[in-house]
Order: structure tokens, then C-alpha cells, then sequence
């Protein structure tokens, strides 16, 4: 069959573009993806037991954008839900990122008050200030703080995520994470902040229930070529892969996922717990907070940060640093000069780390500067709109 448009990747970039060409353009559109469902890494169809989890870690929504926002919200209604994180710190559970609870819960008491009453006066109740700059207060009470939060909280996590030695972290970009002069716990503090009701994967497949639109799943993009008929195409896969990694391979972090199932109704008081020092994870995600799950048993899920290997496991962080950017912009050099007609995009074709939100956000202004490959524009076209 012919299509106007094959878009590779159903995550929420290949899914936003597919759902704006048929819906908008009335163009026809073939989706592959190579995995067996749609959703990309918001995934979140049955697990253990039959519940359903994020299967590629917690996706939790939250935009400051009203357009993507309503854009969504023409596919899903919301279950309201505001993310807290706790991390466990030499064995007390403290809100993340540190604020005066966490404080209050892990300095002793006169210090505890001593230390509140001088960023009272400095920064505000309300306000924030970067780790950095407590470390380099002149203040000896406030950097002691700032010593202690960068130790306690940020180094190892950050050095488990990224494979590396806490002091091999540049403190300049690893300091930027703020402490709280409050006790508002909250993690995002979005305008819009919610859970589709029915979890992610129902609102992609209404996405792509549009008459104009065909899935393929278990269809990687290298099986096809030259078997499909189509005019243009949209690539939301790692870019270097497209173009047989010729120029040496993006560099990633990836991580692995172990499941496991508990007979308890809640085994944590919150979806997240990071676990920043001395194990081997980074954190635990018990999926029903996010899910809004009822019944006995919980699901949690385990993240242990590991290196990527193209083929072995996913890609999920790029590694934000001077020659990996350079190396990715030599690729869309390649891209412009040999494929001009195939529009590249997404986080894995960008090389860049975006919030779901931002994935949606930056399709739509992709799909602004598109205009329909073959004009079959009729007067009743699918009534949806943003
Ligand atoms: C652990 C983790 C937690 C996250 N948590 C949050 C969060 O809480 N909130 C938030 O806003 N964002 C979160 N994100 C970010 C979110 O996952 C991304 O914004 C989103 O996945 C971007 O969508 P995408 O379509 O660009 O990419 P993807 O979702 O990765 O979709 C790309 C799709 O392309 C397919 N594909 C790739 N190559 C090929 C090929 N050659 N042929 C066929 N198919 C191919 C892949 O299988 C994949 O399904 C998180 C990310 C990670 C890794």
C-alpha cells in the first residue's frame, strides 16, 4: 500500500507527527517501530501480575506549555497527581531535592535551626539556591551545608548515573541542583502536572486510531527500506544508527530494570526513593502511585545505571558533553547533505535529553514548517485540532 509519510518511532515524537499529518493534512501514514508496542519509552502495558508499570522507568507529565497541554489533552483525560521524591540518606528517608525537612531530619537539632535561621536571612522562605553557591558561601555554616548536601545527596548519585568517580564530576555542572528554603516537597513545580487516567499507552493509541494511520510494530526501519512505498520520511531513532554509525557511535548511558513483585499494598510511601550513596541502584519506583493501581500486591522496579552497548540494551541518557555535540552535528551535516527529504527528530535523533512535554512540543514545531507531501486536503477533515 502506499503512504505519503513513513515515520519511524511510535514515542511521543513519531506518535505527535503521525497524528498532525493524518489529521491535519489528511495524508496517510505508515508508523513502524521495532519494539512490540507503541509509546516509546512511556510504555507503561501490563507487568508482574498483570498491573500495569512503566516498563522503561517513571514517566511522570508535567508541562509549563498550554499548547502541549491542550494538545494532549484531546487524547486523554488527567488524573491529578503531584511527584515527591524521597531519598535515603544513611537511612532516613528525606525529601528530594533537600529542603528544611530533609534538614531538620538529618542535622542535629541547634545546628539544624542555626543553619535555617541563616538562609532565612539570605535567600528567603521560598526561595532556592544552587549547591554550588552554598559550597562557596563565605559562611562557614552555610557551605558546611553545601558540603554536606553535594556529599550526601548529588555526588554519588550523579557519579553512579554516569559512570564515573565522584570526583571526577565537575562540581561547576554537577552543583547546579538547588536546596529548598521551605517545606514544600513537591518535585515539579509545572502548571500542569497529572497522569493520563488510563496510563500513556491508551492515550497513544488514540493518537494513532486516526483512519489515515497504519502501525507496524517488531519492524525496524533497516527492514523496510526499499520495501515501502512512500514520499517522505520521519526518523525518530538514534541518527548515528541511520547512518550506520560512520562516524563512530554516540555515546549514551543506559540502564537495566529488574522487577519485582511484593504481597503488600505499598511497600514505599512515595513512587520515587533514590538511594544516592553506598548501593548499586540509583533508585526504586513502586508503580501504583503512578498508575493509581488498587489491591494487595505492589510492583517495584529497581534502576541500575549501566554503560550502553548499541544492540545490547537501549540508549536513554546522551552524554552531555563539547564532543559528543560535535560529533552529532557532523551527522546532521550528513543528514542535510545526503537525505534532505528525511526529517530527523526526537531525542534519540536530536542527541538531546527532552521531557516528554518537550518531545511534544518541539513535533509540533516540526510539524509546522511541514506542508502535505501529495495535496489531498478535503473540506471534513478529523475534527480534532490543538
Ligand atoms: C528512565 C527515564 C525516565 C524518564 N522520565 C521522564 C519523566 O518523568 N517525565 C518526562 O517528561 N520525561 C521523562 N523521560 C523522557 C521521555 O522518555 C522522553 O521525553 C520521550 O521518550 C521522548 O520521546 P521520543 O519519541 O523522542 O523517543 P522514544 O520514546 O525513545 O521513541 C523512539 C522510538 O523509536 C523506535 N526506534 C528507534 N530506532 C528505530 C528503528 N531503526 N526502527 C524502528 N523503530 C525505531 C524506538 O523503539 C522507540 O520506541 C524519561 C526518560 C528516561 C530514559
Amino acid at each position: 500500500m502506499h503512504h505519503d509519510w513513513l515515520v519511524v518511532g511510535a514515542g511521543f515524537t513519531g506518535t505527535t507527527l503521525a497524528e498532525r499529518l493524518a489529521s491535519q493534512f489528511d495524508q496517510r501514514v505508515l508508523v513502524v517501530d521495532r519494539r512490540d508496542h507503541i509509546a516509546g519509552n512511556a510504555f507503561d502495558g501490563p507487568g508482574l501480575g498483570g498491573q500495569p508499570i512503566h516498563h522503561y522507568g517513571a514517566h511522570i507529565f508535567h508541562t509549563t506549555s498550554d499548547r502541549v497541554w491542550r494538545y494532549l489533552s484531546q487524547f486523554t483525560s488527567w488524573r491529578p497527581y503531584e511527584h515527591r521524591v524521597l531519598g535515603s540518606i544513611d537511612g532516613t528517608l528525606v525529601p528530594v531535592p533537600f529542603n528544611l525537612t530533609s534538614l531538620h531530619a538529618l542535622v542535629p537539632e541547634a545546628r539544624a535551626w542555626a543553619i535555617e535561621e541563616r538562609l532565612l536571612v539570605e535567600i528567603g522562605y521560598g526561595g532556592t539556591i544552587p549547591v554550588l553557591k552554598l559550597l562557596e558561601h563565605p559562611d562557614p555554616l552555610l557551605s558546611g551545608l553545601g558540603e554536606f548536601v553535594y556529599e550526601k545527596v548529588f555526588a554519588h548519585y550523579s557519579a553512579k548515573q554516569w559512570g564515573l568517580r565522584p570526583d571526577q564530576l565537575d562540581r561547576s555542572v554537577t552543583g547546579r541542583v538547588p536546596v529548598v528554603v521551605s517545606h514544600d516537597d513537591r518535585y515539579f513545580h509545572d502548571r500542569h502536572q497529572a497522569m493520563p487516567a488510563d496510563g500513556y499507552t491508551a492515550m497513544f493509541e488514540r493518537m494513532l486510531a486516526h483512519p489515515n494511520i497504519d502501525v507496524l510494530l517488531n519492524t525496524d526501519h533497516r527492514d523496510i527500506v526499499g520495501q515501502v512505498r512512500h514520499l517522505r520520511t520521519v526518523f525518530t531513532g538514534p541518527i548515528d544508527e541511520y547512518f550506520d554509525h560512520c562516524y563512530g557511535a554516540l555515546p549514551y548511558r543506559s540502564l537495566e530494570f529488574r522487577h519485582e513483585q511484593r504481597p503488600v499494598e505499598f511497600a514505599q510511601p512515595v513512587a520515587v526513593v533514590n538511594y544516592p550513596n553506598e548501593e548499586g541502584f540509583t533508585r526504586i519506583l513502586e508503580h501504583k502511585h503512578l498508575t493509581g493501581m488498587a489491591g494487595d500486591a505492589t510492583v517495584l522496579t529497581t534502576e541500575w545505571p549501566r554503560d550502553h552497548v548499541p544492540g545490547r540494551n537501549d540508549p536513554y541518557y546522551p552524554v552531555p558533553r563539547q564532543e559528543n555535540r560535535a560529533l552529532h552535528a557532523r551527522y546532521l551535516e550528513l543528514a542535510g547533505d545526503s537525505v534532505p527529504e528525511v526529517i530527523f527528530a526526537g531525542r534519540l535523533a536530536d542527541y538531546k535529553y527532552y521531557d516528554m512535554d518537550q518531545a511534544v512540543s518541539r513535533a509540533l514545531l516540526v510539524f509546522r514548517k511541514l506542508s502535505p507531501v501529495t495535496p489531498r486536503l478535503r473540506p471534513h477533515l478529523s475534527g480534532r485540532s490543538m
